[in-house]
């Protein structure tokens, strides 16, 4: 046999890792929520000894979008989800794009033609078309009615030598389709309800069912993670298998993930691509947290997992098969989580592409203010914003619960304290206030409060910023002075 002769070009040769898993794309678009989940578990379930791919699955032709291999890449990079083999590094497989591997599938389609699990079909789109329109207003499925199936050889033959248009479909054997579902447990289907699938289109690509398990036993894979939705198409994929003569991966068909409302996701609940998510100022780190519990439990009250400690953790017996909930305040809660988790430099880092205008120290000083205090890191800039542009609050903003006077009272003395340490801000403005008002421990204390609403107001127009002291040192005593000032000048007109 000579090298390139289809039957060697489909030989399995050996290839590393204990287990192999892949990630494969359809590059139509930006990874959702649904997608990243099912590259999150298959990354997690490759193991520390095993080996994650990463196959762009670009055969449709009509929706493909270059531009989102490179945005697929960037979000499972975002994610951590560091992939051993893939297109753009390579490795023992080369190519990792679909589109680059035709000369496998056709040898795929080839030899399922001759041994006839596979045949020819010549419909015509519209008579397809007109065949779906008729199952359908007979309230039946839509199939192929398998007009071609039973095409004498010589008479197939000589019309793709005439060049007729043509696509290759399975011949789906009789019986029953089974397998073990590492999910689902026990699954099986009757074949004769099952479609015979195009393998190849008329424009020479193949379709999805015959490219990825072509791949998939070409690139070694030993477990299929994929979304539950695949399931129907399983049996389509066991007899390509089967009459190549191969061994099928292991398959898991990981639930849906739906709604608080327990609908589909939708975008109203979060549907919504990675890298919006990103922009909300979620940590990669506490999304994957959150995704590992879309579909995997540890079985204890642990929630808190890294990615590392997810990876060496998660085993497929504790993959769940009821539908994933997405539940936001959980991402929210876990977000904050991993905030303070993380470094004080870090953060600053983090923070950097939603305060573009920070200097490299105001971020640290800032990182330090809110880490304790936000949940995402786009609250930050609403939060910060006085740091970064002159407050203009209206008068009932300032004063608050107090009279215009008093406010303008109270401003008139904090303003030379500032000076001081303002570590002991605090206890001095107390000190101050204190002495003025005879009133009771109660009634003293509530008053203390709106007077250092006034004060906060006055020099970060916002009545909810990071602590006085740092929010002063932020911007600096001379800007506090004169924010200062402009209150106490605004609140003397209308006093
Ligand atoms: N390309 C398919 C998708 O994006 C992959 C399905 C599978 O994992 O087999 O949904």
């Amino acid at each position: 046999m000579s090298p390139d002769s289809p039957e060697s070009l489909l030989d399995l040769v050996a290839l590393p890792g204990s287990r192999r898993l892949r990630f494969a794309p359809s590059p139509t678009g930006q990874l959702h929520i649904g997608n990243v989940r099912t590259a999150l578990l298959s990354y997690c379930l490759t193991g520390n000894e095993g080996r994650f791919l990463v196959r762009i699955e670009d055969t449709d032709r009509e929706r493909y979008r270059p531009e989102a291999v490179p945005e697929n890449l960037a979000t499972l990079a975002w994610l951590g989800l560091a992939w051993d083999e893939g297109p753009d590094i390579g490795g023992p497989c080369d190519p990792y794009i679909e589109s680059e591997r035709l000369h496998y599938y056709r040898a795929a389609a080839d030899r399922l033609l001759d041994v006839g699990a596979a045949y020819p079909c010549f419909c015509s789109r519209e008579r397809l078309e007109e065949l779906r329109a008729a199952q359908r207003a007979a309230g039946l499925p839509t199939r192929y009615d398998g007009r071609c199936r039973t095409m004498p050889q010589a008479e197939s033959q000589a019309a793709i030598a005439g060049g007729a248009d043509h696509v290759v479909r399975l011949r789906m054997p009789p019986g029953q389709s089974r397998w073990e579902d590492l999910v689902l447990g026990p699954q099986e289907f009757q074949n004769e309800e099952i479609d015979d699938q195009i393998l190849i289109k008329s424009d020479g690509f193949p379709t999805y069912h015959l490219a990825q398990v072509v791949d998939d036993h070409l690139m070694g894979i030993t477990h299929v993670v994929r979304g539950v939705e695949w399931v129907p198409s399983t049996p389509k994929h066991l007899a390509v298998y089967a009459a190549l003569g191969w061994e099928a991966p292991a398959l898991a068909h990981v639930p849906l993930v739906l709604g608080p409302d327990h609908k589909k996701l939708a975008k109203r609940h979060g549907a919504m691509a990675v890298s919006e998510y990103r922009e909300m100022g979620y940590l990669p780190e506490a999304l994957a947290n959150f995704l590992a519990f879309l579909g995997w439990s540890p079985g204890t009250e642990e929630e808190i997992f890294s990615l590392a400690e997810l990876r060496s953790r998660m085993s497929f017996e504790r993959l769940q098969s009821s539908p994933a909930i997405f539940d936001q305040p959980r991402l929210d809660y876990l977000n904050g989580v991993w905030i303070r988790r993380l470094a004080v430099s870090d953060l600053a880092k983090r923070l950097a592409e939603f305060l573009p205008q920070a200097t490299s120290e105001q971020l640290t000083e800032i990182a330090a203010m809110v880490q304790e205090r936000i949940r995402r890191l786009d609250e930050v800039p609403a939060l910060l914003e006085f740091a970064f542009n002159e407050p203009s609050p209206t008068v009932e903003l300032l004063r608050g619960q107090l009279t215009p006077e008093a406010a303008r009272q109270f401003l008139k003395l904090a303003d030379p304290l500032l000076d001081g340490d303002l570590e002991e801000l605090m206890e001095r403005l107390k000190e101050a206030e204190a002495g003025s008002l005879p009133e009771d421990a109660k009634q003293a204390k509530q008053r203390f409060k709106e007077c250092m609403q006034v004060l906060r107001v006055a020099i970060t127009g916002q009545r909810v910023s990071p602590p006085l002291p740092e929010s002063i040192s932020l911007i600096g005593r001379e800007a506090a002075h004169r924010r200062i000032a402009m209150a106490i000048e605004q609140l003397a007109q209308t006093a």
